[in-house]
């Protein structure tokens, strides 16, 4: 058993443990020998009523380890399965445990979480741990997307455990706190669906509308009803991914959220030169995980889900199916009128007009063809920066350069008015995580103990649409032997 830490502004409150049994195993973390604190994330820990300054740096260390538990914390891993790449999985928490739900003080539950720390019933060959990189990875990435507008999962603390863990060469251990909204994804629907009796399954989107949809409970259909906003989450979700140029990389439904957080930042990147097939994850050799394919999958990974909620959306299965193909067919315009809007406010696009898709459309083949920097070419359509000169020397540009100023109603290379392009300014980042960054400051962490890039980049990413001259260093584009950047799924 672990040691009990009391003080620190934990409240759990564990709903999810009521649910039938096969959604979860009770199971507490494996001690790390020796917990010390890398980062902690002092604005979330004030934003969920902890206070941490109650806790000695060992007490936190120990706690974000798993080594301790806070008071109320039952800690669990949790049951679900997935398509993986297309193939159906039975899966669990293989190396995280939830220590609980927490609740806020402007009243909202979260599920804490710790990520890597070691072995649960569903760990299979893996041994539940993780390594200090990639979850600093995770760190970043999360707390860029809060500071970018995009929904996400949030990075608590990541500590050392004081342990090497095996690779492809001996690397340091390390445990993530990570917080969500909860945990529930399309994934825990399918292990609902594959036990083939209607009360678990029952259980669980009763347990999810009370978590994330109240208003839906007295829904005419529950199940549709909460498919419907799932899928409407995750359009808009999918449309600020691509506003921002991210490559989630491996959207595995057991990596689609029921709340609309983006979950699991395993080998997700940020495309720099524009291609729609752009891939960054070594295993993703079909594309299917492509840039420009994320709304498909996105729609596929929905169908999923509404395949594992027929039995609750009408009890003649032929009438489920028609309903829910009838849903797909809607989120595909949920999804196009998500995307074509967000592009409306990249090029600051007045009202909305038949044509914008095709204009948004020719931008992106022409910055295609010339190779253009997809952050850039927005940020200087604003005004803020030069155009790339990939894009300026092209046939192309000068055309499409007339269309956009005469649908904005201005005077042909009139910069846009200030509305316009404080509104583009708002959609179009000046920083982003660029992977070049994110490599040299997990090296710096890494490899030198030296926290100190991981900070500058934090820093800028907390309010990454404005213009400041002392980021220039961050925001120009990668070195050309970054060329072939390829990731890893996040071990
Ligand atoms: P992920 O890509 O992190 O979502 O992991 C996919 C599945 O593999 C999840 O069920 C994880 O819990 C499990 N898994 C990943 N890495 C490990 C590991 N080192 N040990 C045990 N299970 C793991
Ligand atoms: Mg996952």
């Amino acid at each position: 058993m672990a040691d009990l830490i009391t003080g620190g502004g934990f409240r759990f409150d564990t709903r999810y443990t009521e649910l039938p049994s096969v959604f979860y195993r009770l199971g507490e973390p494996e001690p790390a020998p020796r917990p010390e604190l890398t980062i902690v994330n002092v604005s979330l820990a004030r934003e969920l009523g902890l206070r941490l300054e109650e806790l000695s740096p060992d007490a936190q260390a120990a706690l974000f380890s798993g080594r301790s538990l806070a008071e109320g914390s039952k800690p669990f891993s949790q049951a679900y399965a997935g398509h993986q790449f297309g193939g159906f999985t039975v899966l669990g928490d293989g190396r995280a445990h939830v220590l609980g739900e927490h609740l806020t003080p402007d009243g909202r539950r979260v599920d804490i979480q710790l990520k890597g720390s070691g072995r649960t019933p569903f760990s299979r060959g893996g041994d539940g741990k993780a390594t200090l990189g990639p979850m600093l990875r995770e760190y970043i990435i999360s707390e860029a997307m809060v500071g970018l507008g995009v929904p996400t999962t949030r990075s608590l603390a990541v500590v050392r455990t004081g342990e090497r863990v095996m690779r492809e060469e001996p690397l340091p251990g390390a445990v993530l706190t990570r917080v969500a909204s909860s945990h529930l994804r399309v994934g825990t629907f399918q292990l609902a669906a594959a036990l083939g009796e209607p009360e678990p399954l029952r259980a669980l989107l009763t347990y999810a509308i009370e978590r994330h949809d109240p208003d839906l409970a007295d829904a005419a259909c529950p199940a549709l009803a909460l498919w419907d906003a799932v899928a409407k989450r995750q359009a808009a979700l999918i449309a600020s991914w691509m506003r921002i140029g991210f490559v989630h990389g491996v959207m595995n439904t057991d990596n689609m959220t029921i709340s609309g957080e983006t979950i699991d930042y395993g080998p997700c990147a940020f495309i720099d030169r524009y291609a729609a097939s752009r891939v960054f994850s070594s295993i993703d050799r079909g594309g299917r995980y492509a840039f420009g394919n994320q709304p498909r999958i996105a729609q596929w990974n929905l169908a999923r889900l509404a395949e594992a909620l027929l039995p609750l959306i009408d009890a003649d299965e032929g009438r489920a199916v028609e309903k829910a193909q009838e849903r797909l067919e809607r989120f595909q315009g949920w999804m196009g009128e998500a995307w074509t809007d967000m592009m409306r406010d990249k090029l600051g696009l007045p009202g909305r007009q038949e044509d914008d898709l095709a204009l948004a459309t020719s931008l992106l083949e022409l910055m295609e063809e010339a190779s253009a920097d997809y952050t850039d070419t927005f940020r200087a359509l604003s005004g803020a920066t030069p155009l790339p000169s990939a894009l300026e020397g092209t046939s192309g540009w000068a055309a499409w350069r007339e269309r956009w100023d005469a649908r904005c109603g201005r005077a042909p290379g009139d910069v846009p008015p200030p509305e316009a392009r404080d509104r583009m300014r708002r959609a179009n980042p000046a920083v982003i995580p660029r992977n070049h960054l994110v490599e040299e400051a997990l090296e710096a962490a890494v490899s030198s103990n030296d926290l100190g890039p991981l900070d500058r980049l934090l820093d800028a990413l907390r309010s990454p649409y404005e213009e400041r001259p002392e980021l220039a260093p961050l925001q120009a584009p990668p070195p050309d032997s970054f060329a072939s950047y390829r990731t890893f799924c996040g071990t």
